[in-house]
C-alpha cells in the first residue's frame, strides 16, 4: 500500500506574513487520522523559515528546483546539499515551467535528478506532454522520452529514492484539470515503464498528478488506482483547499 502525498508548489508566491499565515492554517486543519504525507514547496528564500514554522508538525518541506551542480562558480544557483541543511526533504525537478521556460532539457534533468539522491534529498520527478503533443497522438512517447532519460541516468537505489509526478502541461494552471482517467491512463504507462526495470520499484513507486487539482475534483482523481496523491500549485495557497485535497487524498471526506 503506498502512503497518499500532497505537496503544495507555492511556485513565485508568498511573502513572510502569507506565508506565517497560511503554514497555520493548514497545521491547524491536518487531522491526526488522517494518512498521508503532506509537503510545502516554498521559493528558496523561505525555506528555512517554513522549517522552523514548521517544527514539531507532520508536513515536510520541499524546494522548488536544486541545481545539477554539488558546488563551484555557479552564481546563483542553490545547491541540494544547501536545501538539506535548511530543511528540506524533497526537491521538485523537471517542472514544466523550467523546461519551457528555463529551456530545462532532459539530460540536466536527469544530472538534477542524480544530484539530488546524491546529497540524500529525494527529487519528485515532473513529467508531461503539451497539448500540440497530446492531439498529435504522442502523450505516451513524450512521458516515455522524459522518464528514459532519467532511467538511463540513474541506478536502482537512486531511482527507489524518486517520486514521479505526471503534470500534463495544458492542465497546469488552465482550470483544465486531465479527467481521472486520462489522467490514469498516463500513470499507468509510467509505471509499466518503471516495472521493465524493477518490478519491486514499480510497486513502491509514487505517482502524483498534477494540474489544476482542487478539493472539487481530487477526490475523483485520487481514487483511480496508479494516482498516489497529487501536485498542486494554485490551490495549495488557499489553505481550505488544500486541506481538502489532503483529506480526499486520505481517503476521509472533508
Ligand atoms: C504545479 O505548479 O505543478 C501545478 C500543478 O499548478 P496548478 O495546480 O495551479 O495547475
Amino acid at each position: 500500500m503506498r502512503r497518499p502525498l500532497v505537496a503544495g508548489n507555492w511556485k513565485l508566491h508568498g511573502s513572510r506574513a502569507s506565508n506565517a499565515s497560511l503554514l497555520g492554517a493548514i497545521r491547524a486543519g491536518l487531522q491526526s487520522s488522517w494518512h498521508l504525507d503532506v509537503m510545502v514547496c516554498p521559493p528558496f528564500v523561505y525555506l528555512a523559515e517554513t522549517a522552523a514554522a514548521l517544527q514539531g508538525s507532520p508536513v515536510i518541506l520541499g524546494a522548488q528546483d536544486a541545481s545539477a551542480e554539488a558546488q563551484g562558480a555557479f552564481t546563483g544557483e542553490v545547491s541540494a546539499s544547501m536545501l538539506r541543511d535548511v530543511g528540506c526533504s524533497h526537491v521538485l525537478v523537471g517542472h514544466s515551467e523550467r523546461r519551457t521556460l528555463f529551456g530545462e532539457s532532459d539530460e540536466l534533468v536527469a544530472r538534477k535528478f542524480r544530484t539530488v539522491v546524491a546529497a540524500g534529498l529525494s527529487p519528485v520527478l515532473c513529467v508531461g506532454e503539451t497539448l500540440q503533443q497530446r492531439q498529435a497522438g504522442a502523450t505516451e512517447a513524450v512521458i516515455r522520452q522524459q522518464l528514459d532519460a532519467v532511467l538511463a541516468a540513474v541506478s536502482d537505489e537512486d531511482l527507489a529514492r524518486g517520486i514521479i509526478a505526471y503534470e500534463p502541461v495544458w492542465a497546469i494552471g488552465t482550470g483544465h484539470t486531465a479527467s481521472p482517467e486520462q489522467a490514469q491512463e498516463v500513470h499507468a504507462v509510467i509505471r509499466r515503464t518503471v516495472l521493465a526495470r524493477s518490478a519491486r520499484i514499480a510497486g513502491e513507486l509514487r505517482i502524483l498528478y498534477g494540474g489544476s487539482v482542487k478539493g472539487a475534483n481530487a477526490q475523483a482523481l485520487f481514487a483511480m488506482p496508479d494516482i498516489d496523491g497529487g501536485l498542486v500549485g494554485g490551490a495549495s495557497l488557499d489553505a481550505a483547499d488544500f486541506l481538502k485535497i489532503c483529506s480526499a487524498a486520505a481517503g476521509t471526506t472533508q
